[in-house]
């Protein structure tokens, strides 16, 4: 193995001979080895650059192989077949260094464009909060548990492949650390057994079999009648099961999905789903890298794919000057506001309720158009702001949002309150047209409403 510009003190080879057209990690392996690759592809700048580890060491163990699989872009055995590989990789976008990489979103785009044929996987891992988790997000500064590719597909700028795993999360913590317990349908402990059970028809007597042996035949423990017949003097009842602690029998245990990160405890059904699977850069993502246009498209969203208020705030002011300057243009402003159920006073209700606000929030930005943005004042307030809207699209957009909380998987949350108004442009000479007084208006239409 022979690495011409290999520095002294230093596992970092470059590759490129004007500009940087990758790195060699070199003389590290294991653990060692994934932590240099994970704060190499971490690197702001560069971390999407063609990246390659120098065959060093035993070949890493457990988890951390497949792990350095999905990182790297090959164990190579000198410069010259690094450097083979990262033209290659370069070739696939027209030679252009400088890619979007001002988010973790853009990085992956411009990491994904560079590799059109690989696709981005999940890796299973048992010490993972949600199981599967996804180490190139995590290096590139995403949520590791894949939250935003979904956001990204339904952006058209990902198309999933392959369908992984079907998750199924606590709606406390969301994670898929659980266990499926069965209880007691009557008091809802655990403490139930398997138990045979006998029925004598003489005196309608139920209990284990076992108390009915006698002298190996069977008599009723409680009116000492000798049972010979099944089906004539006695028979076996469906319930196949006793609680130890209320002595209740029955056919099927209830089943508690318990969360064993945070203890939640719920049914199996109210558990939240989440699919991982292997995503692929779509043409239209490949040319948002390339265009740069994937650094804009990101930049309109924080971590939580929404506004923070004071940019809302300022878009809104943008959209008022505009329908004031001409006549044709309009918009739409919308506010929806969720009241928790009473029940959320009870610890049980709270998570539901915030796995419910979650749910909510998580899948807003689906609901909306390619030039409409949200942001959330508080907690329960979530805004929305529909350039060219009118009351027909910011309907029709209630409508879609309102039947998917009423079925599917947010149907458990039918006894939260979902409120909503709407403000057109058209009504703005009412009140002042500035963002701010705008927004407290609405609150205060919405509050009037409420309290009336
Ligand atoms: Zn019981
Ligand atoms: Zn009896
Ligand atoms: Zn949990």
């Amino acid at each position: 193995m022979h690495f011409s510009s290999e520095r002294p003190g230093s596992n970092l080879v470059v590759i490129g001979d004007d500009e940087l057209d990758g790195l060699i990690i070199t003389g590290l392996a294991g653990e060692a080895l994934l932590d240099a690759v994970r704060a190499q592809r971490g690197d702001p700048r560069h971390g999407y650059y063609p990246l390659f580890a120098a065959a060093s060491g035993p070949p890493a163990d457990g988890i951390h192989g497949p792990e350095l699989e999905l990182l790297l872009d090959g164990i190579v055995n000198d410069e010259e077949q690094a450097a083979a590989a990262a033209t290659e990789h370069w070739r696939q976008v027209g030679g252009q260094h400088a890619l979007p990489a001002s988010t973790p979103e853009a990085r992956l785009l411009s990491y994904l464009a560079l590799r059109p044929s690989r696709s981005l996987a999940p890796l299973r891992d048992w010490r993972s909060a949600t199981v599967y988790r996804y180490p190139l997000l995590a290096a590139l500064g995403a949520d590791e548990n894949g939250e935003s590719l979904s956001v990204l597909a339904a952006r058209g700028l990902l198309v999933r492949r392959q369908l992984v795993e079907r998750l199924r999360l606590c709606p406390g913590c969301g994670g898929a650390h659980l266990l499926f317990v069965d209880t007691c349908p009557n008091c809802g402990r655990i403490d139930i057994a398997a138990d045979e059970s006998i029925h004598c028809f003489r005196c309608g007597h139920v209990e284990s079999q076992g108390r009915f042996m006698s002298d190996g035949s069977l008599q009723c423990p409680n009116c000492r009648t000798r049972l010979r017949h099944i089906g004539t003097d006695y028979d076996r009842p469906l319930e196949h099961y006793l609680c130890r602690r209320c002595g209740d029998r029955f056919t099927e245990p209830d089943v508690v999905a318990r969360c064993c990160i945070c203890s939640h405890e719920c049914h199996p059904e109210m558990l939240t789903t989440r699919e991982a699977g292997t995503y692929q850069l779509t043409e239209y993502g490949r040319m948002s890298a390339l265009d740069g246009s994937a650094s804009d498209a990101f930049q309109r969203f924080d971590a939580d794919r929404y506004l923070n208020p004071e940019r809302f705030a300022h878009l809104l002011d943008w959209q008022i000057g505009i329908t004031r300057a001409h006549s044709d243009c309009r918009f739409a402003l919308i506010l929806i506001q969720l009241s928790l159920p009473l029940a959320a006073e009870a610890a049980k209700g709270r998570v539901e309720a915030r796995s419910m606000l979650r749910d909510l929030a998580e899948r807003l930005p689906e609901f909306l158009g390619e030039a409409d943005v949200c942001t959330r004042t508080r907690e329960t307030d979530f805004w929305i702001l529909l350039p060219q809207g009118d009351s027909r699209g910011a309907n029709a957009l209630l409508d879609r949002l309102q039947r998917e909380l009423r079925t599917g998987e947010t149907r458990r949350h039918s006894d939260m309150a979902v409120s909503a108004r709407v403000l057109r442009s058209a009504e703005l000479r009412d009140v002042d047209n500035e963002a701010r007084a705008v927004m407290d208006h609405l609150l205060r239409t919405a509050e009037g409403t409420a309290n009336a």
